[in-house]
């Protein structure tokens, strides 16, 4: 089977080369390990600084060995009591076909009807975890909150966004990279508001967009948009921390938001969010949002690029903006 390693480390916007395409032998499952088919892969941002060699809250990828990442598919062979041949999985051993994996990292998933196994990457995995979580739990969304999301057209943006109406935010605002994106964050997932920010200063946009200013900022981004943001809070208002997919290719350290001191007489609160410290959280995540997948209260979108061997270009039409919603891989079969 094949699988795809880690050819080179890229300085500044990863290229195809960076990535091997291996045959490796498939391992019979021991005591305690499950083989798994995996049938959808998920590329994700933080990927790209798994690619650096530095220290971080995620361990890098190793060169010359097979990359990781969310993965899930059906147990084929099974050396532990609790998995079957036939059981659908969530698991960590993605970018490779076959998957020889410990049963105690992976997670059987129930299925919910009309609901694809591949949203247990998206909606229901990690990127809707993250945005549940920062949102909830370190934003503290309030009814009533003006709430500004960029990345908004993606995984954890656009579930950010319905959150925050379903939870009753009284103004929802997204921005995105295409015109095409907009027009889905106003047309079909309820947002109040969205811009392209490739038109204009994400400053000006966003006064139009919410004229009275927000309360709460879910960041994606980074750059531009967290200095436009701190410039829209009002007196409390909080900024959650979750990405800045504007800077991860860069090759020198870009400058912090120049307004940043406007955070003390506003008495801002910025806070990063790491998913992984919100598993206690995953139970009343998934009865909730799974709730409102039920009840056609929330969409979700994939964007499926076929084939394994796609695998990398996936990823860097991910980091470009190809995707909307959820950026998965469709293996054969
Ligand atoms: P997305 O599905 O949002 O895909 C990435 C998107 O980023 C692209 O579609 C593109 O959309 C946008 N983008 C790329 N470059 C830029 C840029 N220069 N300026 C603005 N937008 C850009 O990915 P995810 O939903 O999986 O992740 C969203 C963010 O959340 C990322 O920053 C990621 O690192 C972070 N994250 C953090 C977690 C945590 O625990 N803290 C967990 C999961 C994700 P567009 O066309 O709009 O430009």
């Amino acid at each position: 089977a094949r699988e795809w390693h880690l050819a080179a480390r890229p300085r500044g916007w990863p290229v195809p080369a960076d990535f091997a395409l291996v045959e490796a032998p498939v391992r019979t499952p021991g005591p305690g390990e499950v083989l798994v088919r995996n049938t959808r892969l998920s590329v994700d941002p933080y990927m790209r600084g798994r690619m650096n060699d530095v220290k971080s809250y995620i361990p890098p990828f190793r060169l010359g060995e097979a990359m990781d990442g969310g993965a899930v598919g059906y147990v084929v062979a099974s050396g532990d009591e609790g998995f079957a041949p036939g059981d659908a999985v969530l698991h960590g051993l993605g970018w490779r076909e076959y998957a020889t994996v410990p049963a105690k990292h992976a997670v059987k998933v129930p299925r919910i009807e009309g609901v694809p196994l591949s949203a247990y990457l998206g909606v229901l995995g990690m990127p809707g975890l993250t945005a549940y979580a920062g949102l909830l739990a370190v934003g503290a969304l309030k009814e009533g909150d003006r709430v500004f999301v960029s990345g908004a057209a993606g995984a954890v943006g656009s579930i950010v966004g319905q959150i925050a109406r379903l939870k009753g935010a009284s103004l929802v605002v997204g921005s995105a990279g295409s015109a095409e994106k907009v027009a889905r964050l106003t047309g079909e997932y309820g947002f109040d508001a969205a811009f392209n920010y490739k038109d204009g200063p994400v400053g000006e946009q966003l006064a139009k967009a919410a004229p009275e200013g927000i309360d709460l900022y879910f960041d994606n981004v980074g750059g531009e948009h967290l200095e436009a943001a701190i410039s829209a809070l009002g007196v409390h208002g909080r900024a959650v921390l979750c990405g800045a997919i504007a800077q991860y290719n860069d090759t020198s350290a870009a400058p912090g938001p120049r307004n940043l001191a406007m955070a003390i007489g506003k008495r801002l609160r910025l806070e990063g969010v790491l998913v992984g410290d919100h598993d206690a959280l995953r139970p009343q995540f998934l009865a909730e949002v799974g709730g409102w997948l039920k009840d056609g209260k929330l969409r979700f979108e994939e964007t499926v690029v076929d084939g394994f061997e796609n695998t990398p270009q996936a990823f860097l039409d991910l980091l470009r903006g190809g995707n909307t919603g959820k950026m998965v891989v469709r293996l054969d079969g």
